[in-house]
């Protein structure tokens, strides 16, 4: 397709307040011809694909996240589907995993992780395809959320080692039970919420992203929880806001967490808090 098309769409993009418009074009366009994004500029759109691409757009410029739109995103090698029934992926949580990984290896044979707030799905079932002793139960109160869980963990073939759990937190789990918590709950404050870029606010769950005045409603139930449903030795993982490093810690440390820790992103902003429960 000519470079002018593309040039049209990405001022279409650009005018509708798409912050990385380019971007979104060339990954629409790569969607719609199956290649990648940087392939785009060397292949012709059919009549049907330029068509389907013009749909796309209109949607984009709707303010549709792109990810909604393509239907999927890469989290850890994965390909998660996504779409409105639930939070999109977002690369920091990636950290998350990761500090789980750091902690908990395969080594501890077997391990029983719940990944509470589990959306799409996607940290519960990296950790699934990751550790190979892994068990995982993935929570949430949304059966919305939780029928896209199952729909990937059957597509990337863990539905074995992932079992979703329609549940409120850890209300009624038994005691120490996991050796794993990990959670990307909401924690958002409900005033910043109101004020988020259209394109999240108005499309993405609220509830997967609202955590009350404080952003902490459902960070101390859930620590609490934790405290008990936890195994002594157990691991308790949290992503945070960047500006909640301070009063998550000391939420930890005050239900009785040991070696609490705040761990930083990428772009050195406070993003986790993990903490250990005590060896009996
Ligand atoms: N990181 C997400 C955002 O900034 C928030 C995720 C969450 O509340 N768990 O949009």
């Amino acid at each position: 397709m000519s470079m002018q098309k593309f040039q049209k769409f990405e001022a279409r993009l650009e005018a509708a307040g798409n912050g990385n418009p380019k971007r979104s074009v060339e990954e629409l366009a790569a969607h719609v011809l199956g290649c990648k994004p940087l392939e785009i500029y060397f292949r012709e759109l059919t009549v049907e694909q330029e068509a389907e691409l013009e749909k796309l757009i209109a949607r984009a410029e709707q303010g549709e996240p792109i990810q909604y739109i393509i239907g999927r995103v890469d989290f850890r090698g994965l390909e998660i589907a996504c779409d409105s029934r639930a939070l999109i992926p977002r690369p920091e949580t990636e950290l998350l995993v990761e500090e789980v990984l750091s902690t908990f290896d395969t080594s501890h044979s077997p391990l029983a992780i719940v990944d509470v707030c589990t959306g799409t799905g996607c940290i519960g079932l990296a950790l699934a395809h990751e550790l190979p002793n892994a068990q995982v139960t993935a929570i949430d109160i949304s059966p919305e959320a939780l029928a896209l869980a199952q729909e990937n963990a059957d597509r990337l073939d863990l539905s074995e080692k992932f079992q979703c759990l329609e549940n409120n937190l850890l209300e009624g789990i038994e005691e120490n039970s996991f050796d794993v918590v990990v959670s990307n709950p909401p924690y958002i404050f409900s005033k910043v919420w109101k004020n988020l870029e259209p394109c999240v606010r108005d499309h993405e769950p609220q509830l997967a992203l609202d955590g009350g005045e404080r952003g902490m409603d459902l960070i101390v139930p859930l620590a609490e929880q934790a405290a008990r449903v936890l195994k002594p030795g157990g691991g308790l993982f949290l992503e945070i806001g960047y500006d909640q490093g301070e009063v998550v810690f000391q939420c930890l440390e005050a239900v009785g967490f040991q070696n609490v820790r705040i761990i930083k992103d990428y772009a050195g902003l406070d993003r986790m808090v993990a903490g250990s429960k005590a060896q009996s």
